[in-house]
């Protein structure tokens, strides 16, 4: 049969008009293989890291895996070389030095490993009404009512006066007991209904429920408790002071789980921004010797506004920057100037239950690929890393030409809120940095969803960027 010929008008909208397509009508049917198997790697990666010092063990376990050695002050490096540093447990810096010297720049994907979830306090245990709770200090941007009654587990270290620390994972093993935050029964919730979402569950009321036997053939007060300590003395060797120098995390109990019929989406904890970093990681894995030099920086603390020691603004990442930068006698500012940063974060995607906070021609969709956020922020872009078009212009160029979905993306409608990344700690060091990343559906949600398409998208995306 003869092809239809295209009307004037039908050309002229295919060669003027910007005509996003679904990523199922541009994917390969050759590249599904490995959108699922590289999904399933991803899921994974999910159920290990809980918490950002989970995260940084297993990239070391599956940098080692891939040919990564730790990288000392002064140790030479030549091209194809893979080495990593970890920042205090909870970030990790990896390089695949390129063939190009520094002084030529690097290629950097930064993405991070912290996520919304509940702290415990110092002082975390007690019991009332013989019933024993842990007092948390929730961690990033929650909403509060998302957070009762599911199932939870501890994760963390307790750090010891004699020097060593124990790690907690309970609630790991498929028959451990959990935990939970109890609510109000709705026959006796009627005037907390009434209360704006936000108010309705304090974060004064986010106490964990850990216990309720008595401690057996004893008088004395709070037999909950010390039945609960003394369990926990068996298991860790701890007493109750040791909960001072302790990091525990409440972090949601269920895995990674394919979501709806046709298996396209993934539900889990912690896809922000574990999706990115994970991307940015396996990415760099499959690297030979690039033009460039590869860095993958996966940060912690982004979620409080990447402060402290581990955060982005740390001079840590300087301090391993420079260093790679001393092997080649080249100056840190040198390699800065004309490096490239993707600060891999996650963008909200569009919510047709939502709709009234989105701007629908502006905002990233569901299997439309990696979202490119020029600039985030709030209020008038406040906060933002505003990047350059050139930038853009360089960005949509390295990704067509490697075949990656993508997608332009806004956190919202002007005034609805925003959000920041790491970006603009990447752009204050003189660091030309994009915003990009994976579209979430409940972003910071104890279960947030997002499609395995743009998953593998931002993976591909990665590399290219990497290999430009
Ligand atoms: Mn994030
Ligand atoms: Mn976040």
């Amino acid at each position: 049969m003869e092809e239809k010929q295209k009307t004037p008008g039908e050309l002229r909208r295919e060669a003027l008009l910007y005509q996003p397509k679904n990523g199922y009508d541009r994917l390969p049917k050759e590249e599904e293989g490995d959108l699922n198997a590289y999904c399933e790697d991803y899921k994974k990666f999910l159920d290990v890291g809980k918490t950002e010092r989970e995260c940084v063990d297993e990239t070391i376990r599956l940098a080692q895996q891939h040919g990564f050695k730790p990288f000392t002050r002064g140790m030479a490096l030549n091209p194809g070389d893979k080495v990593y540093r970890v920042n205090r447990g909870k970030a990790v810096m990896l390089a695949v030095m390129g063939s190009a010297p520094l002084s030529e720049g690097v290629n950097i994907g930064a993405a991070h490993i912290d996520a919304p979830r509940l702290d415990l306090k110092p002082n975390p245990l007690y019991e009332d009404a013989e019933l024993a709770f842990l007092k948390t200090h929730y961690y990033g941007g929650i909403r509060k009512y998302q957070w009762v009654t599911i199932p939870l587990e501890l994760r963390g270290v307790i750090s010891l006066k004699d020097g060593t620390t124990v790690k907690v994972a309970f609630g790991a093993e498929a028959d451990d007991p959990r935990f939970t935050i109890d609510d109000l029964l709705p026959h006796l919730g009627a005037e907390q209904s009434k209360k704006p979402l936000g108010e309705a569950i304090p974060g004064v009321s986010l106490n964990l429920l850990i216990g309720s036997r008595p401690f057996a053939d004893d008088e004395g007060k709070d037999r909950v408790k010390l039945a609960v300590m003394d369990l926990l003395n068996q298991k860790y060797g701890i007493t109750e002071e040791d909960f001072i120098s302790a990091e525990l995390s409440a972090v949601p109990a269920f895995g990674a789980t394919d979501i709806g019929f046709d298996r396209s989406l993934i539900g889990a904890y912690g896809h922000d921004d574990r999706v990115c970093g994970f991307a940015a990681l396996a990415a760099l894995f499959t690297l030979g010797t690039p033009r460039r030099t590869a860095i993958c920086m996966l940060a912690d603390k982004e979620e409080i506004g990447s402060e402290g020691v581990s955060g982005m603004r740390s001079a840590a990442f300087d301090t391993f920057m420079s260093d790679l930068c001393d092997s080649q006698r080249v100056p840190l500012k040198a390699c800065y100037e004309k490096s490239f940063c993707l600060s891999a974060d996650v963008t909200a995607a569009f919510d047709p239950n939502f709709a009234e906070v989105y701007e629908k021609r502006n905002s990233a969709r569901v299997n439309y690929g990696m979202g490119l956020c020029k600039y985030t922020g709030a209020r008038g872009k406040s906060g933002a890393s505003d990047a350059s078009a050139e930038l853009v212009a360089y960005v949509r160029k390295v990704l067509d030409e490697a075949d990656v979905v993508w997608q332009m993306a806004e956190l919202g409608k002007v005034d609805a809120g925003g959000g920041g990344t790491v970006a603009a700690y990447m752009a204050e060091r003189d660091i030309d940095t994009l915003d990009a990343g994976v579209p979430v559906l409940s972003m910071h949600a104890p279960f947030e969803t997002v499609s395995k398409l743009d998953c593998s998208m931002t993976f591909k995306g990665m590399k290219a960027v990497f290999e430009a």
